[in-house]
């Protein structure tokens, strides 16, 4: 592999910024400088290091964020914060982005990754990967409610979801607190659902996404690296 290559997977940058690093003579292989991008490596055998660190092979980035309220799931918008100015430099460079989208104020876990395939393979609607959400909920959801969602709620649109589960975790004199397994990811589809039954979400944090679950010592904001464990239970 090519050296710039090489650095551009391991977070040193974009090919323009390794550039510089080449120049400034910061970049070593088996401990002599290099200042050509093209330099061919071998991965098994030889040591990079820049600025005296030993740099390690990583192609692929995978972080698990617990996100806030107020930021969008996107990669750059003009006017508002999106998910990705919450992650520092050194996993920016990696070029992240949402496995799938949360609304601006829903909370919760968040999968931002640069690898492609895996991406497609969690969004894919063949795949059905289920994801669990808690809400509250304004109104009192009840069986009624549980059975449609078991059957497939109609939304308003005419659109049939697939058979959900409804869990009724507790109830008060107008609101509830729910949690909710859908299989699919259409645009507002919780809220949209709890609408069809004629109740309202008022608050919604996704739980899990197929076998990948938050990290509840994460606080909102905070990500981390998924573990060995939790990639390879993904795919
Ligand atoms: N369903 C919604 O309505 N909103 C989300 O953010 C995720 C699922």
């Amino acid at each position: 592999m090519r050296l710039d290559k090489f650095l551009a997977h391991t977070g040193y940058g974009t090919r323009k910024e390794v550039k510089v690093l080449l120049k400034k003579k910061c970049i070593l292989v088996n401990g002599a400088i290099i200042t050509k991008g093209d330099t061919i490596l071998k991965l098994d055998t030889d040591t990079v290091t820049v600025n005296d660190e030993v740099v390690h092979y990583q192609k692929f980035v995978y972080l698990m964020l617990n996100k806030p309220g107020g930021y969008l799931s996107a990669t750059e918008d003009n006017h508002q914060q999106t998910v990705i100015d919450l992650l520092d430099a050194d996993s920016q460079r990696f070029s992240p982005f949402p496995v799938g989208r949360l609304d601006k104020d829903t909370e919760g876990l968040l999968l931002l990754t640069n690898d492609g395939d895996l991406a497609h393979f969690l969004l894919s609607p063949k795949k059905q990967v289920h994801k669990t959400y808690y809400a509250k909920v304004v109104g009192v959801m009840d069986e009624a409610d549980v059975k449609a969602f078991n059957e497939g709620v109609i939304l308003e649109d005419g659109y049939e979801c697939l058979p959900a589960n409804l869990e009724i975790l507790s109830t008060a004199e107008d609101s509830s607190d729910v949690h909710i397994t859908i299989s699919e990811g259409k645009f507002h589809q919780v809220k949209r659902m709890v609408l069809a039954c004629g109740k309202e979400v008022s608050f919604l944090k996704r739980l899990t996404m197929g076998s990948l679950k938050l990290d509840e010592n994460l606080k909102l904001g905070e990500y981390r690296p998924l573990t060995d464990q939790e990639l390879n239970g993904l795919k």
